[in-house]
């Protein structure tokens, strides 16, 4: 494309991260005709000391079903998925005053609580569908800039100027069409960096994710196919900054005292096998998710701290409320008349995903804080809070089935 065009598209969807790319689907699915607009996720290649993509997801049941819906789901690679059969979290007391929590899946009649896929596995089948898909185009360039004129959105690349009715923004934490738009979002900083890199491991996992919270870091070492877990290390940057540059062997040490000592008895003899990176720690929410012919979709919207790993299955559900809704009115009326453009229909969907993100921001913003008070009697108040809902198996019920509705 080097001059402006308008091909008809009924919306363009700038990113593609996973949550845009599950957004053109549904789109097309729809029978929408749809522009991609972003650089095409690079590929990873597994090598012998890099089994994994460093970068994993928890996805929920919800998020499953979302990609099943959109027929990627089994096309996923079994040795690229860890079914998640129990979750075990400590507090941070010591000994006898430690806090701990357990949520087994087959207590809540579940195969699994969760699922651990690679990013890279998801990129390649949601890649795949979108090959096969009529009514999906794809400009592979970053978007420079954005106007609009009439109704219309022109959409500035490298490659040219394309003009859209419609774009749905789901260019990350960071949106420039959000910013172009001219919608608020006030992003703040926790000054805090997740850590994420691989372990290989001597002793089976057996499906357990294990998460240990101190005052200041959150470690979760979630299971992955084979001898391996994968690492996610909340920590503040005055602690992140120097542990990246330690060697791995020295990582692995504090790994271990952050777990308690546990490591050596859970897993054996425990050794990075892979790159180490560092992801900057955010939390905010946009007050309005949509406006003048564009709508804020995944972390664009909304972005969470990822100690209960829900950012990405909140987006994905923000495409799956779109499907919903767009099916829904599809039995009222036929494609030429829906029109992505109609303002109720949006108003609509933000009012169902603003209902649906808000407790889950506050409540991981809420932990996050608690776990921050250093206040007498604060850290006894948690664990014991902890080792109480432990004991009650109706409300680890209650728990476990409100996080995989
Ligand atoms: C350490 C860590 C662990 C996490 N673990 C989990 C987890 O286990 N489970 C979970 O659900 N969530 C997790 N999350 C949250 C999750 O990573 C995000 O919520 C998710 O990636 C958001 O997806 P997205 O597609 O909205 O945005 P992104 O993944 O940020 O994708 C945005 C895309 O837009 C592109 N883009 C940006 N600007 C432009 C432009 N100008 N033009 C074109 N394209 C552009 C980017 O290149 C990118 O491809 C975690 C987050 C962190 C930091």
């Amino acid at each position: 494309m080097d001059s402006t065009e308008n091909k008809g598209y009924d919306a363009a969807v700038v990113g593609c991260g996973v949550v845009g790319l599950a957004a053109a689907l549904v789109l097309a699915n729809s029978g929408f005709k749809v522009l991609v607009v972003g650089r095409r996720p690079e590929q990873f290649t597994p090598t012998d000391s890099q089994r994994f993509d460093p970068r994993v997801y928890a996805l929920s049941h919800r998020s499953q079903r979302v990609l099943d819906r959109l027929r990627v789901w089994d096309n996923l690679p079994s040795q690229k998925v860890q079914p998640v059969s129990e979750m075990q979290v400590w507090g941070d007391g010591d000994g006898d005053a430690q806090g701990y929590l357990r949520f087994n899946a087959n207590d809540s009649g579940v195969d699994s609580l969760t699922w651990i896929v690679e990013q890279s596995s998801l990129f390649e089948v949601l890649l795949a569908a979108i090959k096969y898909q009529p009514g999906i185009d794809w400009i592979d360039a970053q978007v420079e800039g954005l106007s609009r004129e009439r109704q219309i959105w022109s959409i500035v690349t490298m490659s040219g100027t394309v003009q859209v009715p419609l774009v749905i923004a789901a260019d990350g934490a960071q949106s420039m069409t959000r910013r172009h738009a001219g919608l608020d979002f006030e992003l703040d900083d926790y000054s805090a960096e997740g850590i994420v890199t691989t372990f290989e491991i001597e002793k089976p996992h057996h499906g357990i994710a294990r998460q240990w919270f101190d005052d200041k870091r959150i470690l979760a070492l979630l299971p992955l196919p084979g001898p391996y877990v994968s690492m996610v290390w909340s920590m503040p940057l005055i602690d992140s900054q120097p542990f990246v540059k330690l060697s791995n062997c020295d990582k692995a040490m504090q790994v271990q005292q952050a777990a308690k000592g546990l490591v050596g008895e859970l897993y054996g003899n425990f050794k990075i096998c892979g790159e180490t990176h560092a992801y900057p720690l955010r939390h905010g929410v946009a007050p309005v998710w949509f406006g003048d012919g564009v709508v804020l979709m995944g972390d664009a919207a909304h972005v969470i701290h990822p100690l209960a790993g829900q950012g990405l299955n909140l987006g994905l559900e923000d495409a799956a409320e779109l499907a919903n809704l767009l099916t829904s009115r599809k039995r009222l009326m036929s494609v030429q008349h829906l029109g992505l453009a109609d303002e109720q229909l949006w108003r609509a969907w933000e009012r169902r995903r603003k209902a649906a993100c808000s407790p889950m921001h506050w409540m991981t913003d809420g932990l996050h804080n608690l776990f921050r008070i250093d206040l007498p009697g604060v850290a006894w108040a948690r664990n014991q809070g902890m080792k109480v809902v432990n004991g009650l198996p109706m409300i680890k019920r209650w728990l476990t089935q409100q996080a995989m509705r």
